[in-house]
């Protein structure tokens, strides 16, 4: 007897004949997040495995399998050679251990058998009768109740001569295998919004790298680590390693500060982002570009903003998958990925080094444009491009 956790998927089953690209995919997902850690992942039919793992691993492989996307659930379940005898020693085994941790007086339960191996001699229900049978004989504590019950005893009798039996549901995050939908170059701040951004994307399968302006030195060494953190934080659902793009921005900032019109400060260093961005992207094969906008939420994300830093773009798209969002629900999602707690650490972001008094809320293109005569531009881009850090954010273990 072997205990194992079973992991099943989701979407993927819509995939026809590019199923096999999405199940290779999330295989190398599953294989990278648990990297580092004693274990045997495996597929059998529509399932994946993890076993031969030490005790003490358990909780920690739970936690990194319910975060690779694609998954929809998991179960703690024992593994036996298909047999009558294994698995009323497994049930029993099972049922003692709930029994054990349980608090209650009376548990309620159904058993439920599947047989994909139709060689098993005994039809599904009667031998989820049986097993019942077998329940009550053993344990004073469970009743058996065929709806609102407490738990559900599974039985899966699969084709690879193995059965496997589990009391436990354990929701995954669901999503599709990160790399299956392509790449994209996630814009991160220190804030909480755009490491939401990147969760959202990777969770539809985008392969993220993220890129950084930093204006060191008015912006400090910890706002560096701030950002650095928030992308470890991510790989957590990144799939792999996450590679940094770490862009200096001062010398952009201060020609913006030194030559434009103060109130077009934030207008005009957005639209010089976005062109590196679009650079870097097109460059390394990345088909988009990931931000943390969200309509309505400061002046540069009016409508007119946004369409005015949107304009610069040649070819590439941008997804802003936070536009509809409430802050509050943005929270809450930060909360629930990890990153909120270091997105509220107090170092400045280089938005808001040079911070105007009046920032345009509704910028027309063709003043902006006028704006960035005062430039040299694409000198500045440049520069800004040929002194980019690259830094390879590793999966915590
Ligand atoms: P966030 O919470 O993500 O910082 P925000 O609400 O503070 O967002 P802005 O500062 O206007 O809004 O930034 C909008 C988006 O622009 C961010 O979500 C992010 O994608 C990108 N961005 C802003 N500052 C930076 C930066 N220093 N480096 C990289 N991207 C940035
Ligand atoms: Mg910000």
């Amino acid at each position: 007897m072997k205990n194992v956790i079973l992991l099943r998927y989701g979407e993927i089953h819509l995939k026809g004949k590019n199923r096999g690209f999405f199940e290779n995919a999330l295989f190398q997902n599953l294989k990278n997040s648990l990297e580092g850690i004693n274990c045997k992942i495996s597929r059998i039919a529509g399932r994946y495995l993890v076993s031969e793992f030490e005790e003490k691993d358990i909780k920690l492989i739970t936690e990194k399998c319910q975060k690779v996307f694609g998954f929809v659930s998991l179960s703690h379940a024992m593994e036996v050679e298909t047999s009558e005898e294994n698995i009323v020693l497994a049930v029993k085994t099972l049922m003692g251990e709930v029994e054990k941790n349980s608090a209650k007086e009376v548990i309620t339960f159904k058993a439920k058998t599947k047989r994909a191996d139709k060689s098993f001699p005994v039809k599904s229900d009667d031998f989820s009768a049986f097993l019942g049978e077998v329940v009550l004989d053993n344990f004073k504590i469970f009743k058996v109740k065929l709806s609102d019950y407490d738990i559900e005893l599974n039985v899966d009798i699969r084709e690879n001569g193995k059965t496997y039996v589990f009391c436990d549901k354990v929701n995954c995050l669901g999503g599709m295998p990160v790399g299956t939908a392509g790449k994209g170059l996630l814009m991160l701040s220190g804030g909480i919004d755009s490491p939401v951004a990147g969760y959202m994307m990777a969770k539809r399968g985008l392969k993220l790298f993220a890129m950084h302006f930093h204006s060191f030195p008015y912006t400090s060494l910890q706002a560096r680590e701030k950002v650095l953190s928030l992308a470890e934080i991510l790989t957590d659902y990144t799939g792999g390693d996450l590679t940094v793009f770490m862009v200096p921005f001062t010398k952009v900032q201060e020609a913006i500060h030194q030559k434009c019109d103060s109130a077009y400060m934030i207008n005009i260093m957005r639209r010089i982002m976005f062109r590196i961005a679009e650079r870097v992207a097109e460059k390394n094969n990345i088909q988009t570009i990931v931000t943390g906008e969200n309509l309505g939420q400061v002046a540069s994300q009016t409508i007119e903003s946004l369409t005015n830093t949107n304009s610069v773009m040649d070819v590439i798209p941008v997804m802003r998958p936070l536009i509809a969002f409430d802050k509050l629900d943005i929270i809450k999602i930060s909360k629930e990925i990890g990153t909120f707690e270091t997105s509220i650490l107090p170092y400045e972001d280089c938005c808001t080094v040079f911070l105007p008094d009046n920032p345009i809320i509704k910028p027309s293109i063709k003043n902006s444009q006028k704006q960035e005569k005062f430039l040299d531009i694409e000198n500045l881009i440049q520069e800004a491009i040929e002194n980019i850090e690259i830094v390879k954010i590793k999966p915590k273990k």
